[in-house]
């Protein structure tokens, strides 16, 4: 017998049968340790209701109220945080510590959320004609929905689940069902904070759960994050129903390296954002480019860093990259090795002949390393989305430059100069939305929005931060008159301000 995963709904675990499951793997055990019920209508109706239901009485919950159940989360997510870093270890496989940053990044959105009352003043206009005064206020969407991706399992529902709770909208959470217990954590600690039952729901599933909450009339939004093209698609469906959505979608980043940077400063950046969390992070430096004469340099130092690295399971601590997500993901992620040697790229390092001490049968794959790559080639133009960095030489910065820009990926870049001149025209001439300086994996703090651009985000708002704010509230404007209501009887004329 595995472990079963239900639904979440109106605070508490569903009890019913599911129709169909899925498998929830230990990834470097290479075994099934879970089965995850997978929604059918019922179920997807089930939880809209009982949002729908919850949300007259948290929308008129006043702010100090809302605000208070989103400090005592806080704290009790801050005092779990280690259980909940081996839950993502445990599920999808990244190492503790790894998981444990992308809580303790969580964490600051919700710190951000529980200064929401600040962002959420409207504005006031005192005599905007005279006797008259203007204001407007930012109000709840209603029920919305937040479908997450299983690389992130805990961050990034956390990106958007506190910030629309803060803002008085109640949320159906659809998870990833390869990883999906963060979430039931996550929708636990909010009940045990004193959230109302409803306010916060888990609906596991696929695209059968996915299509239930686009296509639904009482969803007002979707905020989605996974790969381009079920981003595109959840977009294009979503709109069509008529609701608001933001669907965070694939990359490929590019690091460039230019000829005056520090290359082990560059070298141990290329290794850390390409091979951390198996390369399974949307942020993950996927392309490293070489600006002339740089590459023998550059490619030596990556070289002679993987070979250090040590590959095993997450739970134990001294293994730096675990195994990838399932069989099938290693699998695809394996073939690109084949592809790349075929289409002419160098092999340098070849990460299917990594040696792991315990756990054979795990999804292993070792950190792998390819030179001489070209645009046209399928490890560059496709989201591998694995532990694989690719170098591409290029004889200057405009070259360079031209390379990134040309890729139909926009979510992060950076690049490694001495040159603050040659760091603020790349700043400015990029056409990515996440840029970083001499730093690698430049994932905004909570306070600015996170948000790619071109194929990796459709919408118009990025996701978390101010931008989030906005994105889970509407404004109304009120005119108003109290005083002095002189209006000089019926006037048919458009009103003048006087
Ligand atoms: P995915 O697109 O396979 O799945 C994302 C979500 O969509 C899951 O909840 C899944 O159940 C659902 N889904 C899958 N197939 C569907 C379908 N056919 N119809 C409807 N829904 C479907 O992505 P993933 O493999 O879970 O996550 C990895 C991807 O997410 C990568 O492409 C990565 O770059 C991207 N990602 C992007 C960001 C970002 O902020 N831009 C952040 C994290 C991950």
């Amino acid at each position: 017998m595995t472990t079963r995963i239900s639904h979440w709904i109106d605070g508490k675990a569903w009890s019913g049968v599911a129709e169909r499951t899925g498998e929830v793997f230990d990834p470097a055990a290479g075994t099934v340790q879970a089965h995850v019920d997978l929604a059918a209508p019922e179920q997807i109706q089930e939880a809209v209701a009982a949002a729908k239901r919850a949300l007259p009485g948290w929308r008129s919950t006043s702010l100090a109220a809302r605000t208070r159940v989103m400090f005592a989360f806080r704290e009790l997510l801050s005092a779990r945080k280690d259980e909940l870093a081996r839950i993502v270890t445990a599920e999808h496989g990244k190492v503790v510590s790894d998981a444990a940053g992308e809580i303790a990044r969580a964490i600051e959105n919700v710190e951000y959320a529980c200064g929401a009352a600040q962002v959420l003043k409207g504005g006031y206009t005192e005599n905007a004609s005279t006797g008259v005064d203007v204001y407007s206020i930012a109000q709840p969407l209603g029920v919305v929905g937040v479908i997450s991706p299983f690389n992130f399992p805990a961050m990034v529902p956390l990106w958007f689940v506190p910030n629309a709770i803060a803002c008085g909208n109640t949320v159906v959470l659809k998870p990833s069902e390869k990883d999906p217990s963060a979430a039931n954590f996550i929708a636990e600690l909010f009940a045990e904070a004193g959230l109302p039952d409803g306010v916060l729901n888990v609906l596991h599933g696929d695209k059968v759960a996915v299509d239930g909450l686009l296509e639904h009339p009482d969803v007002k939004a979707i905020s989605f994050v996974g790969s381009t093209p079920i981003a595109r698609y959840v977009y294009e469906t979503g709109t069509r129903h008529g609701k608001r959505v933001q669907a965070l979608g694939g990359a490929k980043n590019h690091m460039v390296v230019l000829p005056d940077a520090d290359l082990d400063l560059a070298a141990d950046a290329a290794v850390s954002a390409g091979f951390g969390s198996a390369g399974e992070r949307c942020m993950a430096v996927s392309v490293v480019v070489a600006v002339d004469p740089v590459g023998d340099e550059l490619v030596a130092k990556i070289a002679e860093r993987i070979s250090g690295l040590k590959v095993g399971d997450g739970r134990q601590p001294d293994s730096e990259m675990g195994p990838l997500v399932t069989a099938a993901h290693r699998d695809r992620v394996a073939s690109y090795l084949d592809s790349g040697v075929a289409e002419g790229a160098e092999l340098v390092v070849d990460g299917r002949t990594v040696e792991v001490a315990d756990g054979q049968d795990g999804f292993w794959l070792g950190p792998t390393l390819f030179d001489r790559v070209e645009p046209g080639m399928s490890i560059h133009r496709d989201e591998v989305f694995g532990p694989m960095l690719s170098v591409v030489r290029r004889p200057t910065y405009e070259t360079a430059l031209e390379l990134v820009n040309a890729n139909p990926y926009g979510n992060g870049t950076a690049i490694f100069t001495n040159d603050g001149g040659a760091a603020r025209r790349f700043q400015n001439e990029v056409e990515v939305g996440m840029v970083g300086v001499n730093v690698p994996i430049p994932v905004p703090v909570a306070y600015y929005s996170f948000g790619g651009w071109k194929d990796s985000l459709f919408g118009d708002s990025h996701a978390y931060g101010p931008e989030g704010v906005h994105f889970f509230t509407r404004t109304k404007v009120v005119t108003s008159r109290w005083l002095d209501p002189s209006h000089g009887g019926v006037e048919l004329g458009f009103p003048r301000n006087s």
